[in-house]
């Protein structure tokens, strides 16, 4: 089996091409940072434009590097939810044109099920059912993962997601964009135990939810005052460095314990977790230790599967087997689903 899976919900073009035992052939991922950059924040109608100059020669690129012609793909895959609109549009017309040229079947992936997905992938056996965590620029989401296909919510972010306090988080530190990792940089020279930032939730037991907006004032008060606007040219690079170190503690914290009480809820032993937070260092090694002293077995994202790429959607050999096609009538759906946003 040879399928071709296309990525498009957000701001990474990409293609990938997998075969039926999940060996991922080629990898594409065109990003498109620079263009979002200046702006602090992907911008929906730039994204789209950038998807429509892009994908063709990415799809090429991914047949190339495969050494697999069109004529040769059993499917043609394709992420048609959750995401920005205009984004998942050009993704799916493109995989729609293509089956339609070539009279193969079409294959819809669900994003957020493509990103735990990762784990599987990596772990090269069966990992459900499990507790899934998706921790992105969109999403902190805790499911249980009854199958690959099979999510059943149970809790996600009131208001930002992970990804978004990272993002939000650095940009007020001046640290650009995306925040993630030029954040984790940053706070290997801090001191996390400097500022006492609040843990949204965490002690609330009886809830399986997230709340990071107010760690973002907390930082804007700690930082700035009641000053508007902030200027984070004004930033003493000692002082930059240990707010990045006490943020990135308090969402860790948030994460791994309702990571936790996830696990504890359900029964289950088994927790997989990916999207682009997941690359982060700390988090990686913090879950580690916390998941070994409950004996629970952890399978996290391979840090290259973790931000948007299209060799997840290998979940596709999952409907394929199934039989699961779609027609051309297949559309998009970019709902936020709340809760478990
Ligand atoms: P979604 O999957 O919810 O639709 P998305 O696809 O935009 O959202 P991803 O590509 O999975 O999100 O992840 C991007 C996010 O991951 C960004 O917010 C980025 O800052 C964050 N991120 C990436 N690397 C790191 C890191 N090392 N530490 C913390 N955050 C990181
Ligand atoms: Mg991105
Ligand atoms: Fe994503």
């Amino acid at each position: 089996t040879l399928i071709l899976a296309l990525e498009s919900t957000c701001d990474e073009t990409a293609a990938a091409v997998i075969d039926g035992e999940l060996n991922v052939l080629s990898s594409v991922v065109a990003t498109q940072e620079e263009l979002h950059e200046r702006f602090g924040g992907v911008v929906p109608e730039i994204a789209s434009r950038a998807h429509i100059e892009r994908i063709l020669p990415v799809i090429d690129t991914a047949l190339s590097d495969a050494g697999v012609t069109l004529e040769q793909l059993d499917a043609v895959a394709v992420a048609n939810q959750p995401g920005l609109a205009g984004s998942l549009l050009v993704g799916l017309m493109a995989a729609k044109s293509l089956c339609l040229a070539l009279d193969k079947p079409l294959i819809a992936i669900d994003h957020l099920q493509a990103h735990v997905y990762a784990c599987r992938m990596a772990a090269g056996k069966d990992v459900f059912p499990c507790v899934g965590m998706i921790v992105s620029g969109g999403h902190s989401s805790l499911y249980h993962c009854h199958s690959p296909l099979e999510f059943e919510t149970l809790g996600g972010t009131i208001d930002d997601a992970a990804g978004e306090a990272f993002d939000k988080v650095a940009s007020m530190l001046g640290l650009g964009f995306p925040g993630g990792p030029a954040l984790q940089r940053t706070a290997e020279q801090g001191d996390a135990k400097r500022f006492r930032l609040p843990r949204p939730l965490l002690a609330d037991k009886d809830r399986l939810e997230f709340s990071f907006s107010g760690l973002k004032t907390a930082v804007r008060y700690e930082l700035f005052g009641p000053a508007n606007p902030v200027d984070s040219e004004q930033l003493d690079p000692q002082l930059i460095a240990d707010m990045a170190a006490s943020v990135q503690q308090a969402i860790i914290d948030c994460l791994i314990g309702k990571a936790l009480l996830a696990m504890k809820r359900t029964n289950l032993t088994r927790l997989c977790v990916g999207g682009g937070v997941a690359a982060n260092g700390p988090f990686r090694d913090q879950l580690e230790q916390a998941t070994e002293q409950n004996a629970y077995e952890l399978h996290l994202a391979p840090r290259s599967l973790c931000t948007d790429n299209a060799a997840m959607g290998a979940i596709a050999v999952e409907r394929f087997n199934a039989g699961l096609f779609e027609t051309l009538d297949l559309e998009i759906s970019p709902g936020l689903r709340r809760p478990g946003k």
